[in-house]
């Protein structure tokens, strides 16, 4: 087994997600650590191009596996090309993001190559020669130190929005090399046979640094424009609890929570949301929440960073326009 750290980069109109960049960061940390190197690998059809941005933010070397086969993600093909390169090198960690992708393509390589996989992992670090990742369990309420076995290839598949994204260097020096991609077009057992994109303005829910969020208190669709007026004003994205999703108010891909999205955004503001275990089964990783709330007692405040016990009708209006005003004060 090599000392390297490896990263599985997540990739998106031509350009690395914003956690390539995080799983970057804590790979060079841990790499720096062992004495060891970064290396990167990117699956795709065209990604030539994503290797400058990989090396410039802390890869020292970039696996490339080109192919038509991979231009869109399928668990078998991602597998049967990626499977191989770790099995040959054997990395002391592969990091891996998750998201959608990452969380379903990280088991299946686990089993194939008979590694041991840590979930949703919150930290990882090293305790001598051992990986130790903590993730959180029972819907967040507590969180579970997970000791990597010795000897075996470890995968951790690391939540968005915790380790802060590598810097970037563009005087780096790093190394390509192209990798074979042992895929027919057309092996995959499951074919992408078309995508639609989700119309959103601003960015999505699992990337924000700032979500601006709203429940069953907002009272219909229409009322939603105040938490956007809000988030345009915090260049925030706009997210909510479930009641709004099942009313109809707003689309699927708003719903925070257990069924929902797990978000770990630096704030989250929850206006009108209860604070139901099942919403803060996705929501309660944020590292600032504000709640807006008119019961005192709603199970939200004992989670809140900051509560604000009032009528969120009064003060979102009040809050956006504050917000306004310093964003204002401090451009001119
Ligand atoms: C299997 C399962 C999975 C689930 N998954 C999810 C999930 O992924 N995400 C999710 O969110 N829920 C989920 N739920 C639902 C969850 O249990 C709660 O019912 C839901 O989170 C409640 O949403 P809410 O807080 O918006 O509504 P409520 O609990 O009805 O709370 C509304 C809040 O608004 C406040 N309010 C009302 N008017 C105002 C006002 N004018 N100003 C300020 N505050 C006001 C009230 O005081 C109240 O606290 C799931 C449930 C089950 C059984």
């Amino acid at each position: 087994m090599s000392r390297e750290v490896w990263i599985l980069a997540e990739h998106a109109g031509g350009r690395p997600r914003k956690i390539t960049y995080e799983l970057l960061g804590k790979a060079r940390a841990l790499a720096e650590a062992l004495g060891s190197r970064v290396t990167a690998v990117a699956l795709g059809s065209g990604v030539g191009a994503l290797a400058a941005d990989l090396g410039a933010h802390g890869a020292d070397r970039v696996l490339l596996g080109d192919a038509p086969a991979l231009g869109q993600y399928t668990a078998d093909a991602y597998t049967a090309a990626l499977a191989p390169l770790v099995a040959a090198e054997r990395p002391f960690l592969l990091l891996i993001g998750s998201t959608a992708s990452g969380r379903d393509l990280a088991p299946r390589l686990a089993a194939r190559l008979g590694a041991g996989i840590v979930t949703d992992c919150a930290a990882v670090d090293l305790d001598g020669e051992d990986v130790v990742a903590t993730r959180p369990v029972m819907t967040r309420k507590a969180l579970a130190r997970v000791a990597f076995q010795a000897d075996v290839l470890r995968i951790a598949v690391v939540l968005p929005h915790i380790f802060p994204p590598a810097a970037e260097d563009r005087a780096r020096s790093y190394e390509t090399v192209p990798v074979p991609v042992p895929v027919e077009r057309g092996a995959a057992r499951a074919r992408v046979v078309d995508v639609t994109p989700v119309a959103r303005e601003s960015v999505p829910l699992t990337e924000a640094d700032i979500i601006v969020s709203g429940g069953r208190g907002l009272r219909g669709p229409e009322n939603f424009a105040l938490l956007h007026r809000l988030a345009d004003a915090l260049g925030a994205a706009v997210g909510s609890s479930r009641p709004p999703v099942d009313s109809g108010w707003v689309p699927h891909d708003y719903e925070i929570g257990q069924t929902g999205k797990t978000v770990n955004p630096q704030l989250y503001i929850a206006c009108g949301i209860s604070g139901a275990p099942q919403h803060l089964a996705g929501m309660s990783g944020a590292r600032c929440i504000v709640a807006i709330n008119r019961d005192p007692q709603a199970p939200i405040f004992q989670v809140a960073t900051y509560g604000i016990a009032g009528d969120l009708f009064q003060i979102l209006p009040l809050l956006t326009e504050e917000v306004r005003r310093l964003k204002a004060a401090q451009q001119g």
